[in-house]
C-alpha cells in the first residue's frame, strides 16, 4: 500500500504501489512497463493521469532527443517517460501542501521553473536558467514533466503545484488536456502585449497551436483573424473557432497578397506562426505592417535564413516563446470554462493508454484526419470517479 512518509492520502482514492508506464529505449521505442509510484515532496501533489493528449513536440522527443534533456542529455534509454500535454485528480498531497484539496481535477502546465532564477522571478519560467537541472549533485528544483523529468505516457505523476489548474467539474477529460495547448497560444499572443481587441492577427499553420490562437484572438477580441494552411478540414474549423477569413496556400500561393487582400491592402498588426515551414518566417515578416510583431511558436529543424535587413527597416518586432508561461494556462482556461471558444473541435480520437503506439501511429501521419489524439488509462470511468 502507497504510504510514504509526510505524503497525505486518502481511502476515497486508493494508490496503488506501481503504476503501468511507458518508457523511452533507443529513438522510437517505446516500451510498456511497470514503475513505482513516485512521491510528491514539499509543494508537490501525486496526480492521477485521467487523459494525456499527444502534442507534435512528444514526437520531438520520442524520435529525436530535443527538446527533451534528460540528466543533462539526450533521453534515449534513461528509464524516463513521456508525455507532457495530461489532466487528472489529485490522489496525494506532499508535506504541507495544503492549497489543494484530494480529489480535485486539474490541468498541469509543464514548466515548474526553478523558482530561484532571474527569468522564473520574472514569470518566464518556461525559460528557467536551470532548465534540465535536476539531478545528482546538479540538483536546481526544476522540473518539465515530459521534457526533463518523467512525464505523462503513465498513470500517476508529481507536480509541484504551480503548475495546477483547477479545471470546471464540466469541463470532461478530453478538453482538460486541452488547456495547456490554449495556453501556449495565450502566452504568444501575451508576449505580442496582449491588447489586441480591434487589431489584426493572422495566424500561420492550423496545427492544435495554431487553431487554438485563431480562437483565443478572437476571444481577446482580434479583427479581422486570418488563418493560412493547406489543409480545408482543418482551414474549415478554424473558421468554426472563430477565424474571419481563411488562406489555403495550395490554392493561393502568394500567401502574403492573399492576407493582405483581405486587410484592406495592408500588413496586418500581429502574425502568430504555428507552422514551422522553412519559408514562414519571411513570409510572416512581410504580412505584418511597419512597427508589426511577430510570434514564433514553431520550429523548423533546418536553420532558416531571414531577411534582417526587411526587419530593421520596417521596425519589425520578431519574438520566440517556449511553451506556455506567465500563467497563460489560467487565462486560456477561463476562456474555456466561459464558453468563449470550443476547444473540443481539435480533438479527434481517443485510445487506451495501452494503445499508444497506435495512438502516436494517428497523431504522427494524421490518420484518420487525426489532430489532437489523447490516451486514457480508464477509458471511461476516470471522470466519473473523480465526481463522486
Ligand atoms: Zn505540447
Ligand atoms: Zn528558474
Amino acid at each position: 500500500m502507497y504510504a510514504p512518509a509526510g505524503v497525505k492520502t486518502s481511502k476515497e482514492f486508493p494508490i496503488p504501489d506501481t503504476m503501468k508506464a511507458w518508457v523511452l529505449g533507443d529513438p522510437g521505442q517505446l516500451t510498456l512497463k511497470d514503475k513505482p509510484i513516485p512521491t510528491p515532496k514539499k509543494a508537490e501533489v501525486l496526480v492521477r493521469i485521467d487523459a494525456v493528449a499527444i502534442c507534435a513536440t512528444d514526437l520531438e522527443n520520442i524520435y529525436h532527443g530535443p527538446p527533451a534533456m534528460i540528466e543533462g542529455g539526450l533521453p534515449f534509454n534513461k528509464n524516463w517517460t513521456p508525455g507532457h500535454e495530461y489532466m487528472g485528480t489529485v490522489v496525494a498531497l506532499g508535506p504541507g501542501v495544503d492549497e489543494y484539496k484530494i480529489g480535485t481535477r486539474v490541468s498541469v502546465e509543464i514548466h515548474a521553473g526553478c523558482g530561484q532564477c532571474k527569468r522564473c522571478r520574472e514569470g518566464m519560467y518556461t525559460s528557467c536558467h536551470n532548465y534540465g537541472l535536476n539531478y545528482g549533485d546538479v540538483d536546481k528544483g526544476h522540473r518539465a514533466n515530459g521534457f526533463t523529468t518523467d512525464g505523462g505516457f503513465c498513470e500517476y505523476q508529481v507536480n509541484n503545484i504551480n503548475t495546477l489548474v483547477k479545471i470546471a467539474d464540466e469541463m470532461s477529460d478530453e478538453e482538460g488536456t486541452l488547456v495547456v495547448t490554449a495556453g501556449t497560444a495565450m502566452y504568444a499572443l501575451t508576449e505580442l502585449g496582449g491588447l489586441v481587441a480591434g487589431e489584426s492577427v493572422v495566424v500561420t499553420g492550423p496545427g492544435p497551436i495554431g487553431l487554438m490562437a485563431v480562437a483565443v484572438a478572437k476571444a481577446l477580441g482580434a479583427q479581422p483573424v486570418i488563418l493560412t494552411g493547406t489543409r480545408d478540414n482543418r482551414l474549415k474549423i478554424g473558421l468554426e473557432l472563430g477565424a474571419d477569413a481563411v488562406v489555403n496556400i495550395r490554392k493561393d500561393p502568394d500567401v502574403v497578397a492573399a492576407v493582405k487582400k483581405l486587410n484592406d491592402g495592408k500588413g496586418v498588426d500581429y502574425v502568430v506562426e504555428c507552422s514551422a515551414a522553412t519559408s514562414a518566417v519571411n513570409d510572416a515578416l512581410r504580412m505584418v505592417n511597419r512597427g508589426g510583431k511577430v510570434c514564433l511558436a514553431a520550429f523548423a529543424h533546418e536553420e532558416v535564413p531571414v531577411d534582417v535587413a526587411h526587419i530593421v527597416r520596417n521596425n519589425i518586432y520578431l519574438y520566440g516563446i517556449r511553451g506556455e508561461g506567465k500563467s497563460a494556462t489560467h487565462r486560456a482556461e477561463a476562456f474555456m470554462r466561459q464558453k468563449r471558444f470550443d476547444a473540443t473541435k481539435i480533438h479527434t480520437h481517443t485510445f487506451p493508454l495501452a494503445d499508444l503506439p497506435t495512438a502516436i501511429r494517428y497523431a504522427k501521419d494524421r490518420v484518420d484526419d487525426a489532430i489532437k489524439v489523447v490516451v486514457k488509462a480508464k477509458m471511461d470511468t476516470a471522470h466519473k470517479v473523480a465526481a463522486e
